[in-house]
């Protein structure tokens, strides 16, 4: 059986670009050593989704390791709730929030109360709250984000989202998304904890600072993504292998934890332009050739999913220049992975996030699988270069039934 090692980069694939030759920021890259690795590999173009629906980064990759996004997926709530080491129970509904900047008739000012650098003291403070037989804890995470939970019997994950998206307008009411009596229950109650919160927040003694240092204050609750939380069969039990997952954003932690995979800190892995790329890459192969007399005694993994999150980011910038200079960076720290023994590595997107639109994109996106055996021989990495390969726009889903095939080979 061969080890897996499974790497998506995020937001990777682009469209062409007039000041780049009219070619992608991963064409116009420098890239020979994923050059290298695609020449030794099968290649193609991969849709997570199918051509149909939007492409969140959460149900790609859920799709992508071989799950439904419509029947496996809780939503983007518990994902990050696990992703910052929230443990959630069977039918806990868990909700994205970011402390928010409202006006006393609660439009918004500010979606991330002018980028707060922490709201561990006031999610605190509203945190342990119950209204209406439901019990509300607020969990932070980084800088302005935080996750609500929700405990209590006949609650729903059927509600929609208080954030509008946009400044200027007036927070949203809590509506039920269907017609159950939990979801109409779930969203009266949370409504009543919005308000209850709203008032907690604007005379707590760390907001009236702010606004006596000209800062703004966080003192809204804007919740989106909510959820019911459940269990799907682990990655041990739907493919036999023991997992890792290595990423830098809570998001993607989020995903592996939700798989059942171990989640594996790298220091300096961010999930920024700064990452450490090349910690990643080692870390990688450590845990999956831990079986070598080098790393004697050390944790043995059978897949890892290396996470790399920067590019998606400087895609919704629309800054084809620091991405085409990150992905040059990526490839300079994956420098003699490439050649492993009895490896399987997969390189891939979740979806397109082209600099002209930033925002994810339908455009299919460059796969390679190596298997040490079978290859294309197609010099570039590069979204054009692949529509040439053997995968001709294969859905997420069938990825990992193929590299299963592959690895027992
Ligand atoms: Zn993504």
């Amino acid at each position: 059986m061969k080890k897996i090692l499974f790497i998506i980069i995020d937001g990777l694939g682009d469209r062409p670009i007039r000041e780049l030759g009219n070619m992608t920021p991963l064409e116009a890259a420098r890239t020979p050593n994923l050059d290298n690795l695609a020449v030794l590999s099968q290649c193609g173009l991969m849709s997570a989704l199918g051509s149909e629906r939007y492409p969140t980064s959460d149900e790609a990759q859920i799709a992508i390791f071989g799950y439904n996004p419509l029947t496996d997926y809780p939503g983007r709530g518990p994902i990050e709730a696990l992703g910052i080491g929230t443990k959630l129970s069977s039918s806990e509904v868990a909700i994205r929030i970011d402390f928010g900047t409202v006006s006393d008739n609660l439009t918004i000012i500010d979606r991330r109360a002018g980028r707060i650098d922490s709201v561990v003291e006031l999610a605190k403070a509203v945190s342990g709250i119950k209204i209406g037989g439901i019990k509300f804890f607020v969990y932070p995470g980084l800088g302005h984000r935080a996750v609500l939970v929700l405990k209590g019997k006949k609650i729903s994950g059927k509600i929609g989202d208080s954030d509008p998206h946009k400044v200027g307008v007036k927070v949203r009411k809590i509506i039920a998304t269907d017609n159950s009596e939990e979801a109409a229950k779930t969203a009266t109650a949370l409504e009543e904890y919005l308000l209850k919160s709203y008032e907690i927040l604007k005379k707590h003694p760390i907001n009236l600072e702010r606004i006596k240092n000209r800062m703004l204050p966080a003192n809204f609750l804007l919740e989106r993504g909510a959820g019911t939380y459940f269990k799907v069969p682990s990655f041990k039990e739907k493919f036999g292998l023991s997992s890792a997952c290595i990423a830098g954003a809570p998001l993607y932690k989020g995903i592996g934890q939700f798989l059942g995979m171990e989640i594996i800190s790298v220091p300096g892995a961010n999930g920024l332009v700064t990452s450490n790329l090349r910690g990643k890459f080692e870390k990688a192969v450590e845990l999956l050739k831990s079986g070598e007399k080098r790393f004697l005694g050390r944790r043995n993994f059978d897949f890892v999913f290396l996470h790399i999150k920067a590019t998606d980011t400087l895609g919704e910038d629309g800054n084809w220049q620091a991405k085409k200079d990150f992905i040059e960076k990526i490839d300079k720290a994956f420098t003699g992975i490439n050649f492993l023994k009895n490896f399987i590595i997969v390189v891939t997107a979740d979806h397109s996030t082209p600099c002209e639109l930033k925002d994810h994109s339908k455009d299919p996106v460059p796969i390679m699988i190596y298997d040490g055996i079978n290859r294309d021989y197609i010099k570039t990495f590069g979204e054009r270069d692949f529509a040439a390969g053997t995968f001709k726009q294969i859905r997420g889903q069938d990825i990992m039934d193929m590299v299963m095939i592959k690895a027992k080979s």
